[in-house]
């Protein structure tokens, strides 16, 4: 047997493992694409910490090792080009590039049976825009919090049925529909679990999202759970990283069972996948 050999290679292991362990924030992932997550680095941790804003929305910011770093949630309708980032460092103010480069999602057709869920009423729409003013309120909050836990574990066992950014066409209407969050498929009453802790911002039954909770994170990181059939947690309730949140339902507009899980970043709706290690997504 091969002694120094096999000494290396769990000596290489062993830095592997040991390296994984003090570099912490390897979530979310950069992939600077509509929908995606742009991390650029700042200024060294040793001097204050920068503020940051992106298309006038204030971004996160942390440590990372040596580096302040910004995480920045880019909208599914950004165009491909440079992009560029307000830094403030203490009396200095000045812009930082970076680039997004382009992403083709694919095309869905959809077929909802009740058509009232497709067509609205202009009670129902009445109603969608009072709740839609509720949901952008929740989504827009800021909390401070210093070490913002961005790396996700999956909240729900189930398929991944329904990929973020996918294009939906309903009942072959024109228009083109986002598909905003990821889907999993699981049947009526699957536990779901807070993917990292957070505090319970809002809960509801909303017309298009049905039972619903929001988590906030903290800066400006913010999940959405729908369709719920059963919430367990109450409005300003802190929660623990796999801590219940409810049960798979079908509640709103929904064809089946399932979670539609949202993340938004600097208060746009960004690909959940980014979140989570690859262990995590295969689980
Ligand atoms: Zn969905």
């Amino acid at each position: 047997m091969n002694k120094p050999g096999f000494f290396l290679r769990t000596l290489a292991v062993a830095v592997v493992f040991y390296s994984t362990l003090v570099s912490a924030n390897t979530l979310p992932r950069h992939q600077a694409i509509p929908g995606g997550v742009a991390i650029i680095t700042l200024n060294d941790v040793n001097e204050a910490r920068p503020g940051v804003s992106y298309l006038k929305k204030k971004v996160m910011v942390r440590a990372n090792d040596t580096h302040w770093e910004a995480i920045v949630g880019i909208p599914l309708s950004a165009q491909p080009g440079i992009h560029r980032l307000k830094v403030r460092n203490g009396q200095d103010n000045f812009h930082k590039e970076f680039r997004v480069v382009d992403k083709d999602y694919k095309t869905t057709h959809i077929t909802i049976s009740d058509e009232s869920k497709v067509s609205l009423s202009e009670e129902d729409l009445q109603r969608h825009y009072r709740e839609k003013k509720q949901i952008t309120a929740a989504i827009n909050s800021w909390s401070e919090r210093d070490n913002v836990d961005a790396s996700f574990i999956t909240p729900v066992e189930g398929r991944f049925s329904s990929p973020f950014g996918l294009k939906r066409i309903y009942n072959n209407q024109e228009r083109i529909r986002r598909h905003t969050g990821l889907d999993i498929a699981a049947p009526v009453g699957t536990p779901i679990i807070a993917p990292a802790s957070g505090t319970v911002i809002r809960t509801g039954d909303y017309f298009f999202t049905g039972n619903t909770v929001f988590i906030d994170h903290g800066q400006g990181l913010i999940t959405l759970y729908c369709h719920l059939d059963k919430i367990d947690v109450e409005e300003n309730q802190h929660i623990n990283q796999s801590q219940k949140l409810g049960e798979v339902g079908m509640t709103g507009r929904v064809s089946g069972p399932h979670l539609h899980w949202a993340v938004f970043l600097n208060r746009f709706k960004v690909d959940p996948e980014l979140f989570m290690s690859q262990l995590e997504k295969t689980k």
